[in-house]
């Protein structure tokens, strides 16, 4: 008997209906959980892009088990953000919302009654294109749009974790992330795919620079915020050493120089020198062109 597509689905797929999750994806939280120990302490968290919603469930078993344990779960908050709406879960909240919009980022603070979250989680994937280039990009203006709102609403010492592309651009968004917390790791746990570029970094001890004031600007994301970027102050406004170079009497590549005036400060013999080759042997074509529309040929030009 031939197998059909849906047994030919790998041994996650098969797990996830099995254990009642509603993706597969949910053993990649698990999974890093096992690694990294995620859960250990936190009562709020953020789950950042969720829907279906496999990450808020493995949140909402496992923080509010642990609690249920221990007396109780009131404690335990859990807020899921997607643009997309999915069914309740037990102790979760949900907001149906943007998470390139600091409207939910002040949301999600309402939700936690002005308290930080402990950890947030963002599996955030946009719709693939198949263009690669294009894919990685959107991925990681993503991640930053979902790094931008944890820095709105995640302690000092709280753990970030989000889907990242391990693209040739990567070691940018990594420097990025190492601004924020001191620990960076990415992490491929065994359920995702080996044929997949996803991997998922791990953020730990959250400590922006002093004095950072969390904003969501990102202009490649949102050209309607309204941030001048000469406005920023402090660590927010970042200024890289701008150095020029060269004799300031060299030539200047703004100004149109006469051909004959050619001295160059590094040449022994400051006056004009013929071409070494033949123009006319060198370009044939362009020096037939430039006699058929009557300029004189290369050798009208000097070559040095
Ligand atoms: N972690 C989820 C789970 O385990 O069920 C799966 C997440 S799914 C791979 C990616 C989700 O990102 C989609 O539901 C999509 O709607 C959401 N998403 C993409 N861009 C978003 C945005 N700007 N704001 C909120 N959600 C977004």
């Amino acid at each position: 008997m031939g197998r059909s597509s849906k047994d030919k689905r790998d041994i996650y797929y098969r797990l996830a209906k099995e254990e009642g999750w509603r993706a597969r994806s949910a053993f990649k939280l698990l999974q890093l959980d096992q690694e990294f120990s995620l859960f250990t302490g936190v009562n709020r968290a953020v789950d950042l892009c969720a829907a279906p919603g496999s990450w808020s469930q493995v949140l909402s078993r496992k923080l509010r088990e642990r609690e249920e344990k221990a007396g109780g779960a009131e404690g335990v908050k859990i807020v899921a953000v997607d643009l997309q709406a999915m069914a309740p879960l037990p102790g979760v909240t949900q907001i149906q919302g943007d998470i390139t919009k600091v409207s939910t980022a002040q949301e999600i603070i309402r939700h936690f009654e002005g308290q930080p979250a402990d950890l947030v989680v963002c599996d955030g994937a946009p719709d693939v294109t198949g263009l690669h280039d294009v894919d990685e990009y959107i991925q990681a203006q993503l991640l930053l749009a979902a790094l931008n709102i944890t820095t709105h609403v995640l302690k000092p010492g709280g753990t970030f974790v989000a889907k990242i592309f391990r693209g040739k651009d990567v070691t940018l968004l990594y420097s990025q992330l190492k601004i924020f917390f001191s620990t960076v790791t990415c992490s491929k746990p065994r359920s995702s795919r080996n044929s997949s570029i996803e991997a998922f970094v791990v953020c730990q001890n959250y400590c922006p620079p002093e004095g950072y004031v969390p904003n969501m600007s990102n202009p490649l994301l949102d050209q309607t915020y309204d941030v001048d970027f000469n406005q920023l102050e402090g660590p927010n406004r970042v200024i890289v050493p701008f150095l020029a170079c060269g004799d300031l009497s060299a030539f200047d590549s703004d100004r149109t120089y006469s051909l004959q005036v050619r001295r160059l400060a590094d040449r022994d013999d400051p006056s004009y020198q013929p071409p070494e080759e033949d123009p006319e042997t060198v370009c044939p074509q362009i020096h037939e062109k430039m006699t058929e529309l009557g300029l004189g040929g290369l050798h009208h030009f000097p070559h040095r």
